[in-house]
């Protein structure tokens, strides 16, 4: 019988296959009482399997192929760390020496008290860590009972002609190698969202993906015929062979669209009419600037910086590291811009508090972004140095996020200087002339614009914090996911309204949000007078296409008619009007 599931889209493309079920990832353990004679015992017992799994890991990362995406080196290196965490390691032997519990129980006791502080977070990304720990405490588990570490392929299952997808409650990073094999065509899980790391290594792996699907494992039966729709999140069960037939077509042309696209790599991004459009990457790790370049990338225009002190301990990374990391992005970029942003995050992140898991009660409107490096300034100034010491190896900008007010900003500017004083008076080079700018993402930035256009070299516009400030909606909650939304007239005002401001004003502006990858908007944009976009590195190409379609004196009437609509319904209309320009 056919039927269809709904998820959460993380990856694109269309994947027919037959599905390959992999089972549930917890394990039943045993729950007993060890004698008291032999608690030191079962500490040595657990400290064994940890040192079995250690091993495993090390040896995989080693073992990482020169093709394996770049993420998978840093999932590794987190599960690592995770296995000698204190709060898991010094809690099970606790509970094995207080308790008596066997290895196995005081674990999983642990993993349940440890999950319920995830589950606490309103960080989306952090929250999403949870799978990670449970990865750690099921290979742990494995070892514990003498089990192979990772998922066997049975290549009984091998065929020749079909294409099989993996269907699982969850996938671990390291098994997800194991899968990156011709057979495997996509992925559907039962948990994760857009930022899990099953979603992030499909999409850095471009293999169609659906997260998010709840029951997908318990519904689907092994050998079932599916389809996974990933543009729309989609997963269809045992189709009739009409939509096989008409997934499979789709499925083609879409192969075919994005072997053609690789040919614009490198034709430089100008409209029609000849005007110089700037396409450069968002990237979260130093290593995604590789993927920045083969995108055909200018510059990165947004170096998310907050993903590099994302690590289990929550630890501040010392000047040098941060140094070679930045240092180690220009560098690869090879004299092409560098936009570094200094950290955003917020205090529901707690990366200052070790083994915290404090929840400000509403941490968008928290010490989140520049307010919470304010609130730190020894840090700023470390991180500040650092950003300045790699601008001597190549084109680099300091970009201030979620500013709004003046004081922020002239606080800003002064630990600015400070930082470069410092360097000075220890002797250290940096690039005295650093380009400073300042992200819009705030409602109250664009109302004030001016506040901005004196201050700064340059601004760019995050889309992402635009829309949840204005329109009062927490982008990481699903539940008013459904009215978030781009095309909302006082989100298209905010915009035009920075593009003309700064025009006049004579500084350069850039998106950086979601809204600059979004083919479907790119004409838009530009008809608003936008020449730098900033994007996940996967889009570039796409948005290139659509600038080498467009003829900027067209679009001027149909952009006019949507910046003067309010009906939803008008505004499409007028897009889709503009998309045909
Ligand atoms: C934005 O808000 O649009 C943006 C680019 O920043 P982030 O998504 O990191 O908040
Ligand atoms: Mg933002």
């Amino acid at each position: 019988m056919s039927f269809t599931l709904h998820g959460i889209s993380v990856s694109q493309g269309i994947a027919i296959g037959r599905a390959y079920l992999i089972a549930p990832a917890a394990l039943e353990v045993a729950h007993y009482l060890v004698e008291p004679n032999n608690v030191e015992a079962e500490v040595i017992r657990f400290g064994v399997a940890q040192q079995t799994v250690y091993d495993e890991l090390v040896a995989l990362r080693a073992e990482l192929p020169p093709d394996a995406p770049n993420e998978m080196g840093a999932f590794l290196n987190v599960h690592i760390l995770i296995l000698h965490d204190e709060l898991l390691v010094k809690e099970v032997i606790k509970l094995i020496r207080t308790r008596r519990y066997n290895a196995e129980w005081a674990l999983t006791e642990q993993l349940e008290c440890l999950a319920k502080h995830f589950d606490a977070i309103h960080d989306e990304y952090l929250r999403e860590r949870k799978a990670d720990l449970e990865q750690v405490v099921e290979r742990v588990l494995k070892a514990l009972a003498g089990l192979p570490a990772t998922v066997v392929i049975n290549n009984t299952m091998k065929r020749d002609t079909d294409e099989m997808i993996v269907v699982a409650h969850d996938i671990a990073p390291a098994d997800m190698l194991k899968f990156k094999t011709q057979i495997f065509r996509g992925f559907v899980t039962d948990l994760g969202g857009r930022t899990s790391h099953t979603a992030i290594v499909a999409r850095s792996l471009s293999i169609p993906a659906a997260v998010g699907m709840q029951q997908a494992s318990l519904l689907i039966r092994q050998d079932d015929m599916i389809i996974i729709d990933g543009d729309c999140g989609v997963v269809i069960v045992d189709p009739a062979p009409i939509v096989l037939e008409e997934y499979a077509c789709r499925q083609s042309k879409k192969l075919l669209e994005k072997r053609k696209l690789q040919r614009l790599k490198f034709s430089p991004a100008k409209t029609i009419c000849g005007t110089k459009i700037d396409l450069l990457a968002n990237i979260e790790l130093p290593d995604d600037a590789r993927a920045a370049l083969d995108a055909g990338a200018v510059g990165v225009g947004l170096f998310r910086t907050e993903f590099l002190f994302m690590n289990p301990h929550g630890d501040l990374l010392e000047e040098e590291q941060q140094f070679n990391a930045y240092r180690y992005v220009v560098q690869t970029m090879n004299g092409f811009p560098v936009t570094i942003r200094t950290i955003d995050v917020g205090s529901d992140k707690s990366i200052n508090s070790r083994n915290e898991f404090e929840v400000a009660p509403n941490p968008a409107l928290g010490l989140r972004a520049i307010r919470w490096s304010l609130s730190e300034p020894q840090m700023f100034l470390t991180q500040l140095r650092s950003i300045l010491r790699a601008s001597v190896f190549g084109p680099v900008k300091i970009l201030v996020p979620m500013l709004a007010h003046a004081c922020e900003i002239d606080q800003t500017l002064a630990l600015i200087a400070q930082a470069k004083q410092q360097l000075d008076d220890a002797g250290l080079e940096y690039d005295p002339h650093i380009l400073v700018g300042a992200m819009i993402e705030i409602p109250a930035a664009v109302i004030a614009l001016p506040l901005f256009l004196k201050r700064f070299d340059f601004l760019s516009i995050g889309t992402n914090d635009l829309i949840q400030y204005t329109l009062a909606i927490d982008r990481a909650d699903n539940a008013v996911a459904h009215l978030y939304n781009p095309l909302h007239p006082a989100i298209l005002r905010l915009i035009s309204m920075t593009l003309y401001a700064t025009r006049q004003a004579g500084i350069p502006v850039s998106v950086c949000g979601e809204m600059a990858g979004d083919p479907t908007l790119t004409k838009l944009l530009l008809g608003m007078g936008l020449t730098e976009f900033s994007m996940h590195p996967s889009q570039l190409l796409l948005v290139k296409q659509e600038v080498l379609r467009t003829q900027l004196k067209s679009l001027g009437k149909p952009v006019e008619d949507i910046l003067a609509s309010y009906k939803p319904e008008e505004v499409q209309a007028a897009l889709d009007r503009l998309m045909q320009a």
